[in-house]
């Protein structure tokens, strides 16, 4: 195996909007997400951020905010 072709594999710090931290295996060094298994309901069982967004909904829906994202 020659050096130089694959991209480097090193420990990334990866930062969720939940401000979790961890680290995983990556060719990026640093990487944020905004979900992770800490926060995303799938893992924790509830529906807190997707209830949180249903709110924000709401709300721009009665105020008559326009979405871009979505
Ligand atoms: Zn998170």
């Amino acid at each position: 195996m020659r050096e130089g072709i694959h991209p480097k594999y090193h420990e990334a710090s990866v930062k969720c909007n939940c401000g979790n931290e961890f680290v995983t295996g990556s060719t990026d060094e640093n990487i944020h997400v905004e979900i992770c298994s800490k926060c995303h309901p799938f893992y924790t069982g509830t529906q807190k951020a997707v209830a949180a967004r249903g709110r924000i909904d709401k709300f721009n829906r009665k105020y008559g905010i326009e979405q871009e994202n979505n």
